[in-house]
């Protein structure tokens, strides 16, 4: 049994590797999740019915409770994930992740006492049970900022500093408990739990709002860390190989979305960027005007233009416009227009957004063209269409040494013949800032909602 137990949890490990792997192309994640999900299983399912193979009436209850904490647990994820608006996903992830935090502190709530005398099972018990914690009440208030219930971030003078001391007053009572474990009241090993909670609400409180996409990544990799700590404790290889690709990979793509916005990981925890400043952060001292352009005109310069390029921004996202702007962009094609699409990293509000939106709305993938490659094209490009993006075309990058995004990498939108933004209002994007783009000689303004504008222009265009 104990042979068929490691075949169960090293296809498990093998399948969570080739799933991530997968993951890593828009056109065969789907396929990754399933096989990761098919490895989890044939874990879980071992470990049930291999891992202890007694037959008494005591482990028959436990197979019914866990089974039940199963169906209960795969009903509420479902229907959650089934639901979820895709501009929510970021909430979603959050909310998953806690439960992940949750779990690995659980771990170490349920293990404590039994593996009293044990220094070494109890330093991975508490490291699995502070980081865990910290991930599960972080992520519970990232969730409440990003759906906007918290919406401020709250900041006690030199919170830095006083976050760092509370933090190693938690590593030392942690520390205590394991060298004082067998002459202590192992109650005490809630306090730990709440102060280690206590920690991630202080750790998340005083983040900018938006800045919790890059928040919920890097507690991402703090439960993948907490969860391999348990494999350590159980000697249990899928969860050590589960958790540390977790931590690894959630830890890659936290760098990957700072290096996207320029900005190093001590900015975002300790900056306050976007923290929901919006049009009030925008300034009015802007010298220039704008121009709007009427749907009928717009229609014709996308008609008789030879190359045109889409750049789909969080707004196109609000808007759920993907499916009308795959509409125009067929539409475009037939009428022998060559069109693309330029996806910027750190478009939209998580990474991959842009893709994943217009993979939903079936926009071959071969269109999407990354950021690098796209910039050169703009020179040759009649009219790029920018649809509820903002930041991610902000000259302001490159311009203005003053500005929060300066050195973020842009799409250089500005290099084309004509610029057409399409968004509601002169209102700032993430960043909270101005720009100056859209007073550029060269751009016009298409304001209103994106899907109901890109319809109008879908339907103009095909009366021409
Ligand atoms: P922005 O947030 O900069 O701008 C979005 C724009 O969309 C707004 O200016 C808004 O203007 C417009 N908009 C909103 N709703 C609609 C609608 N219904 N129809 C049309 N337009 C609409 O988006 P970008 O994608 O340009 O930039 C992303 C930002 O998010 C960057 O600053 C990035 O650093 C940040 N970020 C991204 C992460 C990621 O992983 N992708 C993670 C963390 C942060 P108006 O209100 O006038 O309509």
């Amino acid at each position: 049994m104990k042979g068929l137990l490691e075949i169960c949890y090293l296809i498990g490990s093998v399948t969570f590797i080739v799933g991530l792997k997968l993951m890593g192309n828009a056109k065969t994640a789907r396929k990754g999740n399933l096989i990761g999900a098919f490895g989890m299983t044939i874990a879980i399912l071992g470990t049930i019915f291999l891992h202890n193979t007694e037959h008494t009436s005591r482990e028959f209850i436990k197979i019914v409770l866990i089974f039940g904490g199963i169906a209960i647990g795969t009903g509420i994820g479902w229907l959650t994930a089934k639901r979820v608006q895709m501009t929510k996903m970021p909430e979603l992830v959050s909310m998953f992740n806690g439960m992940g935090g949750a779990c690995a502190a659980l771990i170490g709530l349920a293990e404590f006492k039994h593996n009293i005398g044990n220094t070494g099972a109890l330093a991975f018990i508490m490291a699995g049970l502070v980081i865990g914690s910290i991930s599960f009440a972080g992520s519970v208030i990232a969730y409440l900022k990003l759906s906007g219930k918290i919406n401020k971030p709250i900041r006690l003078p030199k919170y830095n500093i006083l976050n760092n001391v509370f933090f190693l007053i938690v590593a030392a009572f942690a520390i205590y408990l394991v060298i004082s474990a067998e002459t202590i009241n192992p109650l005490l090993i809630w306090v730990l739990f709440v102060m280690a909670c206590i920690y991630g609400v202080l750790f998340v409180f005083p983040i900018g709002g938006a800045d919790m996409p890059v928040v919920i990544s890097l507690l991402n990799s703090f439960t993948g860390l907490a969860a391999a700590f348990g494999g350590f404790l159980y000697d249990n290889k899928v969860m050590l190989t589960g958790g540390i690709l977790v931590g690894s990979a959630g830890t890659l793509l936290t760098l990957a979305m700072c290096k996207a916005m320029n900005r190093p990981l001590s900015n975002v925890i300790f900056g306050a960027f976007g923290g929901g400043g919006g049009a009030a952060a925008a300034s009015s001292e802007v010298d220039g005007n704008i121009k709007d352009i009427q749907v009928s005109d717009l229609a014709v310069m996308l008609n008789y233009s030879k190359k045109v390029v889409i750049v789909p921004g969080y707004g196109l996202a609000v808007a759920q416009a993907q499916h009308v702007i795959h509409e125009l962009e067929k539409l475009l094609e037939e009428r022998g227009v060559e069109v693309k699409y330029a996806i910027h990293p750190v478009a939209g509000r998580m990474p991959g957004h842009m893709n994943v939106l217009l993979a939903e709305a079936n926009v071959e993938y071969d269109k999407l063209v990354e950021m690098e490659d796209i910039n050169p094209e703009f020179e040759q490009t009649d009219v790029v269409l920018v649809v509820g993006a903002n930041d991610v075309v902000n000259p302001a990058a490159k311009t203005d040494p003053s500005s929060p995004i300066y050195g973020m990498p842009i799409l250089e939108v500005d290099k084309a013949k004509n610029i057409v933004v399409n968004k509601r209002s002169m209102n700032a994007g993430y960043a909270g800032i101005e720009n100056l783009l859209f007073y550029n000689p060269k751009c016009s303004m298409f304001f209103g909602d994106a899907k109901k504008a890109l319809t109008q222009l879908v339907a103009e265009i095909k009366q021409l």
